[in-house]
């Protein structure tokens, strides 16, 4: 069976782990291997200021606190993502009002994004599909215009570039998942990346349950007190000690998904050229960090017929996704499947392959001849 996905776990994440449980460590957050990470990140991202936390889910709730959402609060969303980048302002009360995606990257259409803005907009936010940056420059132009947030939703794209400047620090706040299927992983956990100073002595406290409890650990004040709504949103040391594992072997696990995400590029642009799939669009600009490979089929059947027959060769595909504003819960909430035609359409059509570091280039060749063997079969 070729996997969708598997993390790269070695011998460097397991001590690490381990020496976080010896007696000196603390096991609760904050501690060695969390202040490491960090160093990590400043060293090699040059962020100065990033906050683990338990996942990208909460350090999506905890960016939609820091702009104080409020109910009634529109926030422009794609709806071609995860669940918890619109559930993340939905709890704060806030209203997502869905705009339609690009078709070349999938991220969302920056130029469509100024017609939904009403005296309610109180931000965007902004998911980088697939690793792949958005048009940032553009959105934080009207974002800036109209006095709104942009929350960057790069959950899946650590180490991206944007003409030149890293996925995560292209606006206000962004957030990272280093969840057991994403690029880098501490199994379930996430990052906050405050990018501009003003927010972090806050975001610290919403961290710590509301409390200046850092400051202790810094030794700044002798007892932490209440100071504001938070939650628990940071993780424990040994969680970060296997991010911080990942973090030393950056280079190796991008460069291995790099060499799978390559090897799907160059061996399927002859299907392309058949007019039997869509490779992602390389867009100018922009370095991917090798997160995911979709592929765009001519309709749903074909997809459909694609799934079923990779899985009788043992090979996982996956969609990804299905659009939130036609899921059960948009319906729910009003929506309907015609609002957004671009979204409808390609959530129909798109399809991700097997990959992950430790993925041999091997098993790569064969999904390519197995997609390549179905997708030519004409009985
Ligand atoms: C994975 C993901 C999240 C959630 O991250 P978790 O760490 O799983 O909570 C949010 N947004 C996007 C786009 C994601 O891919």
């Amino acid at each position: 069976m070729i996997r969708f996905n598997k993390p790269s776990i070695t011998e460097k994440e397991r001590n690490n782990v381990l020496e976080a449980m010896s007696d000196d460590h603390i096991l609760s957050g904050d501690g060695k291997f969390t202040m490491k990470v960090y160093r990590q990140f400043e060293e090699r991202f040059g962020i100065k200021n990033m906050l683990l936390t338990t996942s990208g889910t909460t350090a999506l709730e905890m960016a939609s606190i820091l702009i104080d959402l409020e109910p009634e609060d529109e926030v422009i969303t794609p709806s071609f993502t995860f669940s918890s980048t619109v559930n993340a302002f939905l709890l704060r009360g806030a209203k997502p009002v869905f705009c339609d995606i690009r078709e070349d990257t999938f991220n969302i259409d920056e130029a469509k994004i100024e017609a939904l803005i009403t005296p309610k907009t109180k931000a965007i936010y902004a998911v980088d599909y697939a690793g792949f940056p958005c048009e940032m420059d553009t959105i934080n132009e009207i974002a800036e215009r109209h006095g709104i947030f942009v929350i960057e939703d790069a959950a899946q794209a650590v180490g991206s570039t944007y003409k030149g400047r890293y996925a995560g620090t292209l606006t206000e706040f962004g957030c990272y998942s280093f969840h057991e299927t994403k690029n880098y992983v501490m199994g379930e956990g996430g990052g906050i990346v405050v990018n501009e100073e003003k927010y972090m002595e806050r975001a610290e406290i919403i961290r710590e349950k509301g409390t200046n409890r850092r400051n202790v650990l810094r030794g700044l004040v002798d007892k932490y007190t209440w100071h504001d709504i938070g939650s628990s949103f940071l993780p424990s040391d040994m969680l970060a000690a296997i991010l911080s594992a990942q973090m030393d072997r950056y280079d190796e696990i991008l460069e291995k998904r790099m060499n799978i995400w390559n090897i799907y590029y160059h061996k399927l642009k002859e299907l392309e050229e058949k007019e039997l799939l869509r490779r992602p669009v390389l867009p100018e600009g922009i370095k991917h960090n090798a997160h995911m490979f979709c592929i765009v089929l001519p309709s749903e059947d074909i997809r459909t017929d694609l799934i079923n027959r990779l899985r009788e060769k043992e090979i996982a595909s996956y969609i990804c996704y299905v659009p939130l504003h036609s899921a059960p819960y948009g319906l729910k909430l009003g929506y309907t499947p015609e609002m957004l035609p671009i979204t409808e359409d390609l959530g129909k059509r798109i399809l991700r392959l097997p990959l992950y570091a430790d993925m041999t280039s091997e098993d790569a060749h064969t999904v390519v001849e197995a997609i390549a063997e179905i997708l030519t079969d004409k009985e």
